[in-house]
């Protein structure tokens, strides 16, 4: 399956690793959750995380009283789970209102995925029977509409955008018209990603926002946040930086299909408290999966 394969380069490293380790011990000692604590960090699960997780395996240990090395790996499968559905709300998907629109709002920086991202949900919205529109507030980057608007065909969704330039407020206030007229499900909105000018992000985002809070009640039902697995830590801060400014309700963790450090799904659920709700796992259209803890658990062993 799809989580298998996007995993293949994190599970080479890392149950390369976990395995090399079980098959070098004899017995379950201080000196092997040691060596574990760092593969661990190794793959990017974060050092918080880690300490969490090496507390619950030695007390798993001596409660079921186990020796053999080779015992605890399904052990360290349980309390991966474990912790990640341990954090509240957690929502696989897109929690869509029952009755009208759902507007989902997408953040990130530059390059991390987002538009890619925009593109797969909107697909995978669509084969499960919602109408979707997506709106091009992303009026700075250059070739940021355009790049939108390819994949608006690619998927047979319609994108609302005005110039380059543009005010992204007016945009988003265009879009919700549009799709309050055309009655549709779901209103994807792409936003600006420019970190580099932190302060004039976090106030344009404040006015997309109270621009679809005014035109839509509850709105933006869900702010998706976009973050790029390959870079690690980086992306850790991005989170925070992004939940101080807006009330992020989900991640979509990108590039997990070219990163050995997949780990950082778990560092950011139990570091934020905030679910991962897709990964992207190629560049395809099709490269995208709704989060699933044991599957992804799965695949980092199996
Ligand atoms: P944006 O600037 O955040 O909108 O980023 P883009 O959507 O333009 O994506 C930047 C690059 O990352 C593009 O080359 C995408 O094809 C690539 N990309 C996006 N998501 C994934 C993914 O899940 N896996 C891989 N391998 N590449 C991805």
């Amino acid at each position: 399956d799809k989580f298998r394969e996007g995993l293949t380069k994190t599970r080479d490293s890392f149950s390369g690793k976990v395995n090399e380790l079980v098959a070098r011990y004899r017995k379950v000692d201080e000196e092997f959750f040691e060596e574990l604590e760092e593969i661990l960090i190794g793959a990017d699960v974060g050092v918080n995380t880690v300490m969490d997780l090496i507390d619950e395996l030695k007390m798993e240990v001596k409660r079921r009283n186990i020796s053999e090395p080779s015992e605890v790996q399904s052990v360290i499968s349980e309390k991966l789970v474990e912790i990640y559905e341990a954090g509240e709300d957690v929502s696989p998907t897109i929690q869509f209102q029952e009755n009208g629109l759902t507007v989902v709002l997408v953040v990130g920086v530059n390059g991390v995925g987002k538009t890619t991202s925009i593109g797969k949900i909107a697909k995978k919205l669509k084969q499960e029977g919602k109408d979707v529109l997506l709106a091009a507030g992303d009026t700075f980057r250059a070739g940021a509409i355009e790049q939108l608007e390819v994949w608006g065909e690619r998927v047979g969704v319609d994108v609302i955008k005005q110039s380059s330039g543009s005010d992204p407020a007016a945009v988003m206030y265009d879009a919700v018209q549009a799709a309050k007229a055309r009655k549709v499900d779901v209103l994807l909105c792409d936003t600006a990603g420019r970190l580099q000018n932190k302060v004039n992000l976090m106030k344009e985002l404040e006015k997309v926002k109270k621009v679809l809070e005014r035109e839509v009640p509850g709105a933006p039902h869900e702010v998706l946040l976009v973050l790029d697995a390959t870079t690690g830590q980086n992306a850790l801060s991005q989170a925070k930086i992004f939940s101080e400014a807006t009330n992020v309700t989900g991640i979509v963790l990108t590039k997990l299909d070219g990163t050995a450090k997949g780990g950082i799904v778990l560092a950011i659920r139990n570091e934020m408290q905030i679910p991962v709700k897709f990964v992207g796992l190629g560049e395809k259209a099709d490269d995208l999966q709704e989060f699933n803890a044991e599957q992804y658990v799965y695949g980092l062993f199996a």
